[in-house]
C-alpha cells in the first residue's frame, strides 16, 4: 500500500522527512503512516504537470481513453483489497465501501468513452464573409482537492475527465482517507500513464501548501470538493490569477414527502437519502418535510426502519453502519440533536451518544423539529432524520428554497402536475423525484447557489477541463475564372 508522495513518476517522502498517520474511525488507532508534504513538495508536484503537459495534450484521445479503461479495469479487479483499505481509513461498511470502488471505477469507464468525443465546430459567419472554426483543448495544470467523505470516488470523478480532456494534475486528498487516492494513483502509473501527468500530495496543511499552488501561475485549472466554507477561500484565491475554478461545495438537502406519495417507496428514498454513507454526504436528506396527515405514519414506519439498522466497526459482515468520521463530527452531531430536543423535538429512535471506542453515534429520528433548529440551516453530516410537517406546497417549497444551498432536492408525490411543479420551483442543481439516490457518473452532478459551481460527470463532466478556442478564417475568395 503506497504511503508517499507521487511526483513525477517516483514515490518520495515529504522534503522534510515528517509523516503524519491515519486513524481508523472504529478505533481511533493509527492503520498506516503517510508523507506530510509541505509547500516546496506541492510546488516540485506542479512544475511535474506542467513539464508533462504538452506530451499529454498531444496524446490521442484513444490513448487516453485505452489508458482510463485499463485503470477501470485495474479498480474492479481490485474491488475487494481496494475497499478494506476504504472502510478502514474512512469507517463506511465494507459494502458500502465496496459500492463507491465501483462507482469510482465507473467515472473513469465514463470518461475514457467522453474522450473519444471532444468535438469542436465549423460555421460561415453570417455575412459569408469568414469562418469560424471551434475547437476544444485542455485547459491545462489542474489542481485537485478532494475530501474525506467519498476518499475515491471524489478522486475519479476530476482525474477521470481531467486525463480525458488531456489536462495534467496534482490532487490532494482529504488528510484523513489518503490511502484510497495513493492506491488509485498507484493503479493509473501500473496501467501506463506517463510520469508527471497525475501527481498526488498528502498532507496535514492543506492551506499551506495548496496556496502556493493556486498563486504560483502555473496551474490553470482548481476542481474542489469540499465544504463551502473553504471553496468560499479558495475562491478568493484563485482570482488572482483567474483559474478556471470548479466547486462541488456543501449541500442542506430538502426530502419533502406529499400525502398522496407512496409510502413504502419513500421510507426507502428516505433512508438511501439519509443513511448512504451514515449521513456523511452533501446530498444527504438534511431536513425532511412529511405532509401533515401522514407525518406520523411516515415517522412510525422510518424510526422502525433505521432502529433496525447494526452499529459497528465497518469490517464487521453485519455492520450496516460504520462510525463517523472523527471525534469532532461525533460532537457536532450530538450537538445539534440536543440543540433540536431543546427546541421541542421528540426522539423516536436513536440519539444518545454510545459508550465506548470509535466515533460512533446510532440511527436517529426526530419529529417535530422547528424550522429554527440548528440542523435546519446547517449541515447534519451524520445519522440523524430530523422531520418537520408542513400542511400544503406552497408552504413546503417556502421552506425548501429557505437555504443558502442548491445541491439536490427530493420529491416523493405520484401527482405528475405537483411533480413538475416541485421539480421546476426547488432552487437545487438535482432533484429525485420518487427516488433517493441522484449520483450516477453518466448525470451531470453539481450544485447552484452557495452549493457550487459547473458540473461533475455526464456529457458536461469534461467540459470543466477544455477551454474553446475560436479562429477566424477569412472567408474563401471567389475561384479565377477558368482560363
Ligand atoms: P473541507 O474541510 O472543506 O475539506 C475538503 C478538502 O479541502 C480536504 O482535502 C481538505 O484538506 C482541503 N482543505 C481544507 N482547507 C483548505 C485550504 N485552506 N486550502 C486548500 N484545501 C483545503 O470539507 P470536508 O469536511 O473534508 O468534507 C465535507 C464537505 O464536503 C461537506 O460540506 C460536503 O457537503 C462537501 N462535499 C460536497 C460534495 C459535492 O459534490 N458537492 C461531495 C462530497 C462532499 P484537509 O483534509 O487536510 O483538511
Amino acid at each position: 500500500m503506497p504511503t508517499d508522495l507521487f511526483i513525477a513518476g517516483e514515490w518520495v517522502g515529504a522534503e522534510t522527512g515528517e509523516r503524519f498517520d491515519v486513524l481508523d474511525p472504529a478505533t481511533g488507532q493509527a492503520v498506516a503512516s503517510v508523507a506530510d508534504a509541505g509547500p516546496q513538495d506541492g510546488l516540485r508536484a506542479l512544475e511535474a504537470a506542467a513539464q508533462v503537459q504538452p506530451e499529454l495534450a498531444a496524446t490521442s484521445p484513444r490513448q487516453r481513453a485505452d489508458w482510463l479503461n485499463a485503470a477501470y479495469q485495474a479498480v474492479m479487479d481490485r474491488a475487494d483489497e481496494l475497499a478494506l483499505v476504504m472502510t478502514l481509513e474512512m469507517g463506511k461498511p465494507l459494502a458500502e465501501a465496496k459500492g463507491e470502488v465501483t462507482y469510482a471505477a465507473e467515472f473513469l469507464r465514463h470518461f475514457a468513452e467522453e474522450a473519444l468525443r471532444i468535438d469542436g465546430g465549423y460555421q460561415t459567419a453570417p455575412a459569408g464573409n469568414a469562418r469560424f472554426l471551434v475547437m476544444r483543448q485542455p485547459v491545462g495544470p489542474s489542481l485537485l482537492i478532494t475530501p474525506w467523505n467519498f476518499p475515491m470516488a471524489m478522486g475519479t470523478r476530476k482525474i477521470g475527465p481531467a486525463l480525458a480532456a488531456g489536462c495534467t494534475s496534482v490532487i490532494k486528498p482529504a488528510q484523513q482517507t489518503p490511502l484510497s487516492m495513493l492506491a488509485l494513483v498507484q493503479i493509473l502509473d501500473e496501467v501506463g500513464v506517463p510520469s508527471g501527468a497525475v501527481n498526488a500530495v498528502t498532507t496535514t496543511g492543506a492551506g499551506a501548501l495548496m496556496e502556493p499552488m493556486i498563486r504560483s501561475g502555473q496551474a490553470r485549472k482548481l476542481s474542489f470538493t469540499g465544504s463551502t466554507k473553504v471553496g468560499k477561500v479558495l475562491l478568493e484565491q484563485c482570482a488572482e490569477r483567474v483559474l478556471r475554478t470548479s466547486m462541488e461545495l456543501g449541500g442542506n438537502a430538502p426530502f419533502i414527502v406529499f400525502d398522496d406519495a407512496d409510502l413504502d417507496d419513500a421510507v426507502a428514498g428516505a433512508m438511501a437519502a439519509k443513511m448512504r454513507n451514515m449521513g456523511e454526504a452533501c446530498t444527504a436528506a438534511n431536513r425532511i418535510y412529511v405532509q401533515e396527515s401522514v407525518v406520523q405514519e411516515f415517522g412510525r414506519r422510518l424510526a422502525a426502519e433505521m432502529g433496525g439498522l447494526s452499529v459497528g466497526p465497518g469490517t464487521r459482515e453485519d455492520v450496516t453502519v460504520g462510525p463517523l468520521i472523527d471525534q469532532a463530527a461525533q460532537d457536532k452531531v450530538a450537538e445539534l440533536v440536543q440543540d433540536a430536543v431543546d427546541g421541542g423535538a421528540e426522539v423516536l429512535t436513536g440519539g444518545t451518544v454510545p459508550e465506548g471506542e470509535g466515533y460512533f453515534y446510532p440511527p436517529t429520528v426526530l419529529t417535530g423539529v422547528s424550522p429554527q433548529a440548528r440542523m435546519a440551516s446547517e449541515e447534519i453530516f451524520g445519522p440523524v432524520a430530523p422531520l418537520t410537517p408542513f400542511t400544503s406546497e406552497a408552504e413546503v417549497l417556502g421552506l425548501a428554497n429557505d437555504t443558502p444551498y442548491g445541491l439536490v432536492s427530493y420529491v416523493y408525490t405520484r401527482d405528475l402536475d405537483r411533480a413538475l411543479r416541485m421539480a421546476e420551483g426547488l432552487e437545487s442543481g438535482m432533484v429525485g423525484l420518487n427516488q433517493g439516490v441522484v449520483s450516477n457518473p453518466a448525470a451531470p452532478f453539481g450544485g447552484i447557489k452557495e452549493s457550487g459551481l459547473g458540473r461533475e460527470g455526464g456529457s458536461v463532466g469534461i467540459d470543466e477541463f477544455l477551454e474553446i478556442k475560436y479562429v477566424g478564417i477569412a472567408g474563401p475568395r471567389p475561384a479565377d475564372q477558368e482560363g
